[in-house]
């Protein structure tokens, strides 16, 4: 018999394929499941050109898990003509369900940003006709709104009008920042630095975003939360961030869980499932 309180987790952004989870990726994962992790989604940036397919691999391994494919801005230089067109073969494939993660990072510069800009709208556009939604990176140079900027102005551009929507990633914004990205049809998904002292920014965005738009994510291994930071994050320590997401709206680590996993399967028209009351 299935227990009801048992909880429910998912992992909206994990990058599984580094070499990071090389040793132990099967214990990882036994790890998640054991912790509530229900669902897992699989980004699928790899290293660029090349691993695109990284997340699709693990999606066909695991029935719970599912993939993105895309380039991220770090390697936007990196996106020819033909890495284009292999991502569009790749987002057909059956588990993927969504296009990402794609933006703009200024805060690295890895690549030329007018070619980030580029990139990123040249992945809107495929994304759009492959009718998938995007998943948004989105970080701005020290101390500056620059990214977000010119990411909200892009979406507004060449997104809004797909209705297709999608999910702000890694938020790291201030509410505002937040508010734009609901305005425009996006989830936004909190990560393990909002349990960082120094987060309170982004603490105080999490109390005005609706609950019923946010998911919660791991982004591992980058970003382990509070107590386990400066070692590899894994997808288990999801609890950490709706630890912290109920401790600002007043709710059980427990609520959160399955409010943003409800949240997640409704915005993915996947099914819920049998631990739902
Ligand atoms: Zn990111
Ligand atoms: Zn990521």
């Amino acid at each position: 018999m299935t227990d009801a309180r048992r909880p429910v987790f998912v992992d909206s952004h994990a990058h599984l394929d580094g070499e990071q989870f090389q040793a132990d990726r099967e214990q990882v994962i036994v790890r998640a499941r054991e912790a509530g992790v229900e669902t897992i989604v699989a980004i699928g940036n790899g290293d660029g050109p090349g691993s695109m397919d990284c997340g699709i691999k693990l999606a066909e391994q695991y029935e719970f898990i599912y993939a993105t494919v895309g380039i991220h801005p770090h390697e936007a230089r990196l996106a020819t003509d033909a890495v284009l067109t292999e991502l569009t073969q790749l987002a057909k494939r059956p588990k993927v369900i969504a296009w990402g993660e794609i933006g703009l990072d200024y805060f690295y510069d890895h690549s030329p940003r007018d070619l980030q800009q580029q990139v990123f709208v040249n992945q809107m556009e495929l994304a759009r006709a492959a009718k998938l939604p995007i998943v948004i990176h989105c970080r701005p140079s020290d101390g500056s709104d620059d990214a977000w900027q010119d990411c909200s102005g892009l979406i507004s551009a060449y997104w809004a009008g797909s209705g297709l929507g999608g999910i702000l990633h890694c938020f790291t914004g201030t509410w505002p920042h937040a508010k734009r990205a609901l305005d425009l049809g996006f989830m936004v998904s909190f990560a393990g630095n909002i349990t960082f002292p120094k987060a309170q920014q982004i603490r105080d965005a999490a109390k005005e975003v609706p609950l019923d738009r946010m998911l919660i994510e791991t982004d591992c291994p980058y970003l382990a939360p509070v107590p386990y930071r400066g070692k590899r994050n894994e997808p288990a320590f999801v609890r950490e961030t709706a630890r912290q997401l109920g401790e600002l709206r007043g709710l059980s680590t427990e609520e959160i869980g399955m409010k943003t996993a409800k949240n997640f399967y409704h915005f993915f028209s996947l099914h819920e499932t049998a631990n739902f009351i």
